[in-house]
């Protein structure tokens, strides 16, 4: 292997690429945790961040990944031997799902196949069946990282109040917040997990849960043990701009140029973006004649492509030419999907013209490593990217 030239294209979906004025607002001495200069950055971020959830309630941050507020929301809310309905979107849904068991919760798992995101009919016959109500919790993930898959999280609420049925509703935000439209307080979500390292921008190291009113309730009678990961003390002293442990201070200053960030771009039309490149993806996807993962397009997802590789040949061979001949690194197939797909990330600190280098380096992986496809998919996002900026241009 050739030293690699120029900078890596980073295009898995998460960890993301980082802009430079987050790794400049991190580029600063440690301060003093319990000193007034870092109270003063604490309040900020933790009612900062609330926007980004579309909350009024708190949020709560931890050092650690996303698998740590996975943990989190199931260990503050419920209690051994809790019934929880989960909906198998995918590879993440299924290690939330070990999670839980692990805890000693009973997961139960809606199937599906790794190519929708959660049906909220089938949740909704689920809930109504349950005249005990012995299901504590619905947890979903909004966007498979797996997959590629959204689930409509505001129909799954309605599906909840439909069937009449008390329990928590928990959603895994890790790869949507930031990048596709994610509504908290209105979507009547009681524990919204996040982590740093996607449309954040941030690097990994960082988790969240946004808690409702009715979720602190239940962590004052849930029973399975917690110490580290307690709601209670920790809003407690993050309502005086503390933690109860040493917090990974300088990742808050990236957080709080991120939030800025963000705002500064508005959040809709951050949503926005990343739409429009999921669909110059998929147009680029389709017009070398190969498959999108995902078959629903209403769940199709603005952070990641996944992308079907043709019968007898092995994305993962396909994505080590990609990084061998580019210095690129795409996603790879996880679990049952492993050398299936590769996985296009378009998510986080990302504009048209980092699109079009990604997708030149998938076009011209496919021609290196000799997988069939046809010419002109970079071509076709050009034209639809080029389409949009243009009409953008016209409507100012
Ligand atoms: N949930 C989703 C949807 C994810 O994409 C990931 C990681 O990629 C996780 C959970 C686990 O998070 P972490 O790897 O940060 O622990």
């Amino acid at each position: 292997m050739t030293t690699p030239q120029g900078r890596h294209f980073l295009q898995i979906p998460g960890p993301t690429n980082v802009p430079d004025r987050v790794l400049r607002a991190m580029d600063r001495p440690t301060i003093d945790h319990r000193g007034p200069e870092f109270q003063a950055l604490a309040l900020r971020v933790l009612a900062g961040i609330r926007t980004i959830f579309k909350t009024e309630q708190p949020v709560v941050i931890y050092p650690a990944s996303g698998t740590g507020a996975w943990e989190a929301a199931l260990v503050n809310s419920l209690s051994a031997g809790d019934r929880v309905l989960m909906f198998e979107t995918g590879h993440f849904a299924s290690l939330w799902k070990a999670l839980a068991e692990r805890l000693g919760l009973q997961p139960e798992f809606i199937a599906g196949d790794w190519r929708h995101g959660a049906d909220p009919a089938a949740i909704e016959a689920r809930l109504r069946e349950d005249r005990g109500h012995a299901i504590k919790a619905v947890c979903v993930v909004h966007n498979e990282t797996s997959t590629g898959c959204v689930s409509p999280i505001g129909a799954v609420r309605k599906a909840i109040d439909a069937a009449g049925h008390p329990a928590l509703l928990m959603v895994d935000t890790i790869s949507s917040l930031a990048s596709i439209d994610y509504r908290h307080d209105e979507w009547g979500v009681d524990v919204t997990v996040g982590g740093s390292q996607k449309g954040l921008m941030l690097p990994p190291g960082l988790s969240f849960n946004a808690v409702s009113e009715k979720a602190v309730a239940a962590s004052k009678t849930a029973g399975l043990p917690r110490s580290y990961w307690d709601w209670g003390e920790m809003l407690a002293i993050n309502a005086k701009g503390f933690f109860p442990f040493t917090p990974a201070t300088n990742l808050l200053y990236g957080l709080d140029a991120a939030i800025d960030m963000l705002h500064e771009e508005g959040l809709e039309r951050v949503f926005e973006r990343h739409a429009r490149h999921g669909e110059a993806t998929r147009r680029a996807v389709r017009s070398w004649g190969l498959e999108v993962l995902c078959q629903e397009p209403a769940h199709y997802s603005g952070s990641l492509t996944a992308v079907l590789m043709p019968a007898g040949h092995d994305a993962d061979r396909f994505r080590g030419t990609v990084l061998d001949a580019f210095n690129m690194s795409l996603g790879n197939g996880l679990s049952k999907l492993a050398g299936r797909v590769f996985r296009i990330g378009h998510l986080g600190h990302f504009n048209d013209l980092t699109l079009i280098g990604t997708l030149g380096g998938v076009e011209m992986g496919l021609e290196v490593a000799g997988v069939p496809h046809k010419a002109g998919g970079v071509q076709a996002a050009m034209d639809f990217l080029a389409q949009q900026q243009e009409s953008q241009a016209a409507s100012h």
